[in-house]
């Protein structure tokens, strides 16, 4: 069963890793988009990281609500509101009770995963987040480590993709052959649940 203590180590080890990979992830922003997906990831998931130990919420629910609504509040890119409601929404769900199992929260983040598509208009083969974000939500039903493999996958089944939404869409054709920026960073966060469920 997965706590608060859980959610709050997740959000923790996606901050970690988005400062490990910030460079990586505004190089990759920098070719399709405006540099800057790296720097915004690490403001937010720092504001993130800072409200949890000040505010210890004690649900799962009320972990990613907060986070959510951090994340909204301190990064200015398309990112920002997308992952803010990504894990609001995912937290809604969970309501209020105290641990939750895998499948309650693949079924969870299933709804977060739609909210950001209805927010941001996107489909599969955008060339987005959700790229990276289905195959991990579909994927999470088996286990944590394939959701970590999916979401990896899916970030580099982005490189042939046309982009179709957000910035990088502005480049057309030109946007093909690179790996999409938000893709990445989404399997950076799986990853990192992943890694802490182990
Ligand atoms: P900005 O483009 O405003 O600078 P970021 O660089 O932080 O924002 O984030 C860019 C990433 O956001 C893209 O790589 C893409 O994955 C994701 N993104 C942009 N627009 C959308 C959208 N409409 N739906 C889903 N994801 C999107
Ligand atoms: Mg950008
Ligand atoms: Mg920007």
């Amino acid at each position: 069963e997965l706590d608060a203590l859980f959610f709050r180590r997740w959000l923790t080890a996606a901050a970690d890793a988005v400062d490990r990979e910030a460079g990586r992830l505004t190089e990759l922003d920098s070719a399709i988009g405006d540099a800057d997906h790296g720097v915004n990831l690490q403001r937010g998931f720092a504001a993130v990281t800072a409200v949890l130990e000040k505010e210890e919420p004690a649900t799962p629910g009320a972990v990613l609500v907060l986070a959510g609504r951090q994340l909204i509040s301190t990064v200015g890119g398309a990112s920002g509101p997308l992952y803010g409601t990504l894990l609001r929404r995912t937290g809604k769900e969970l309501g209020d009770e105290p641990a939750v199992g895998r499948q309650r929260l693949a079924e969870a983040l299933g709804a977060g995963v739609a909210a950001v598509a209805q927010l941001g208009g996107a489909k599969a083969g955008d060339k987005t987040m959700l790229d990276a974000l289905l195959p991990a939500v579909a994927a999470l039903a088996e286990s944590f480590g394939a959701a970590r493999d999916a979401a990896g996958q899916g970030a580099l089944d982005t490189v042939p993709l046309q982009a179709r939404k957000g910035r990088a869409s502005y480049l057309g054709e030109r946007s093909i052959g690179h790996q999409d920026p938000g893709a990445t960073s989404s399997a950076l966060l799986i990853g990192a649940l992943a890694e802490v469920a182990a």
